[in-house]
């Protein structure tokens, strides 16, 4: 199945579900090693972009991504808000008039995401971010390409996932986790949490 307008605001609207549901694990994540307000951002981040959805009826896959781009950068502060809405707008820009997103194209927006993510925040691997999730879920979305858009981003869950695991190792050299040095080590990263879980509620809505 290819993706459409309808299919991609159905699936963030899933993903805004999922983030409500888990406001308060994020929140528990950004206390240990930040301000404890990522689940909030997110939270009121996605809520808005349900709430512009209701009121604009946007025409293709990109017009969809790019007003979930603008809601963020302009609804939520802090580091993860332009980073997430860095990464919409780009994948935005990599979409140009396409009707429906098939698996090749998917895999072009996802790099384009994580490039602008990385262009924005300089993080590189290893840095304890939202790039630890994004970089391994790119590499399984570029294996997967020959499949279906549900089956690639099943895949790039599963990677996400073992990537946000892969934090918790790590000593943060980015954001304000990174404040803590070795002290914010044997705790998982916010965004690459946030990251895991909005792959995940795409992969679900892809179904
Ligand atoms: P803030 O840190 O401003 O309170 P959030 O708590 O909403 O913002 O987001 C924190 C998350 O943002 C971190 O867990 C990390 O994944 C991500 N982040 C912070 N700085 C960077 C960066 N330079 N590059 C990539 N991701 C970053
Ligand atoms: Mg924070
Ligand atoms: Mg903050």
């Amino acid at each position: 199945m290819a993706c459409t307008a309808d299919t991609l605001a159905a699936a963030l609207r899933a993903a805004a579900a999922v983030i409500a549901e888990h406001r308060a694990e994020l929140v528990d994540l950004d206390r240990a090693i930040g301000d404890a307000d990522h689940g909030e951002n997110m939270d009121r981040g996605f809520t808005a972009i349900v709430s512009a959805l209701d009121t604009a009826t946007p025409e293709t896959p990109a017009a969809v991504a790019k007003l979930a781009a603008t809601t963020l950068i302009s609804k939520v502060g802090g580091a993860a808000g332009p980073l997430y809405g860095t990464a919409f707008l780009r994948a935005s820009v990599k979409l140009g008039d396409a009707a429906e997103v098939d698996g090749p194209l998917l895999v072009e927006a996802l790099r384009a995401a994580l490039e602008g993510v990385q262009a924005r925040g300089k993080a590189v691997g290893g840095d304890a971010t939202m790039v630890d999730a994004l970089i391994p879920a790119l590499s399984a979305a570029e294996e997967a390409s020959g499949s279906d858009v549900a089956a690639i981003l099943a895949a790039a869950a599963d990677a996400a996932d073992k990537g946000a695991e892969s934090t918790v190792d790590l000593v943060p050299r980015k954001g304000r986790a990174s404040y803590l040095g070795e002290r914010a080590k044997g705790h998982m990263d916010p965004g690459a949490r946030s990251t895991a879980l909005l792959l995940r509620a795409f992969a679900e809505a892809a179904k």
